[in-house]
């Protein structure tokens, strides 16, 4: 069955329909990648769990309090944010400079709007700033120094150099400082040939409204340098979302979601071809990344609450609560 742009009327019924649900839902990744299971400890998959949990349990009180999907998606990515396990927020990876550059973007399912930020310091919260140039501009993307401005501007709540240091990505960034190589977020020389992951933060959700919303946020790669921007806070390429069919939350080697325009594919196959969220997830992750490179996984969540989370690479931190509201999560297929 095919579903065009304008066919309103598969719109309002699936809306209608979710809304008489009421179902709310809600998933999150913490990046993927290639995670060896021999180096993760009993300690390390604790912490993990619990960071993921925690952001579980924030995200999915807003849902069951009646609130919308892109308050849901927000908070979710805010305290994954506030966690050093992922790379996003205070756990972002050091760039060429010894800095962290942040990139973080939401987007809304029923209206299409959208804010993003890119390359932005000392902001605490990147989600945070993405959903003020949303809420609060005219502009869906900003940048660098001007977004600095802005953020100043709206007083969202800034941080030393220090609050980001970890000394764990300081090792990391230590190994190539000085040199071209541009590191994905992994866990060191020494587990260098066996681990390599992206810490990528993100989140989806459909709340009881029936609307769907998804956010992501991250700190790119280590030692990146010349302002490079990977597809975390490129609206279609990391994050989408779009009531007609579905949210989706990428993680994974930037520059070949980028060129995969990932997150839209998968609604775009939805949309125009009427395919089901789980194989339009996985044409993406299996068929179309690879030939790009395209080492990595996405989270995705459709109308109806069904939850898709896939990878091609061995691991990708995640969790999700449906509507049982059962919390589960897992870093391993
Ligand atoms: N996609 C992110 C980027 O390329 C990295 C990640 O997912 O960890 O910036």
């Amino acid at each position: 069955m095919r579903h065009g742009p304008k066919d309103l009327g598969f719109y309002f019924h699936r809306t209608l329909n979710a809304r008489i649900m009421g179902n709310t839902a809600l998933a999150i990744h913490g990046g993927a990648g290639t995670i060896a299971k021999e180096l993760m400890t009993p300690l390390r998959e604790k912490d993990h769990r619990a960071a993921l949990e925690l952001a579980l349990q924030r995200g999915h009180a807003v849902l069951t309090k009646g609130g919308p999907a892109l308050d849901a998606v927000e908070t979710a990515v805010r305290a994954l944010e506030d966690s050093p396990l992922f790379n996003a927020g205070k756990g972002s990876v050091f760039n060429a400079d010894g800095q962290h550059e942040m990139d973080a973007s939401l987007m809304n399912g029923s209206d299409l709007r959208a804010g993003a930020v890119a390359g932005v310091q000392n902001v605490k919260n990147p989600i945070g700033l993405a959903r003020r140039v949303m809420d609060q501009s005219d502009h869906v993307f900003l940048s660098g120094n001007g977004a600095f401005e802005f953020a100043h501007k709206q007083k969202i709540e800034l941080e030393d150099d220090e609050y980001f240091f970890d000394a764990f990505r300081y090792e990391q960034w230590k190994e190539v400082v000085g040199t071209d190589e541009v590191r994905l977020d992994h866990a060191g020389s020494s587990m260098e040939a066996k681990e390599k992951k992206f810490g990528t933060v993100g989140a989806v959700a459909l709340d009881r409204a029936g609307h769907l919303a998804a956010a992501t946020s991250t700190g790119g790669m280590t030692n990146k340098k010349w302002q490079r921007i990977g597809d975390s806070p490129i609206i279609g390429a990391g994050t989408y979302a779009n009531d007609m069919t579905c949210a989706v939350s990428c993680t994974g080697h930037g520059e070949s979601f980028i060129r995969a325009v990932a997150a839209f594919d998968v609604h775009a196959m939805m949309l125009y071809k009427g395919a089901a969220l789980i194989e339009a997830v996985r044409v993406v992750i299996h068929e179309k990344l690879p030939p790009l490179d395209g080492d990595g996984g996405l989270i995705a969540i459709d109308r109806h609450g069904n939850i898709v989370m896939d990878f091609n690479c061995s691991g990708m931190y995640r969790g999700q609560v449906g509507p049982d509201g059962e919390f589960r999560t897992a870093i391993f297929r």
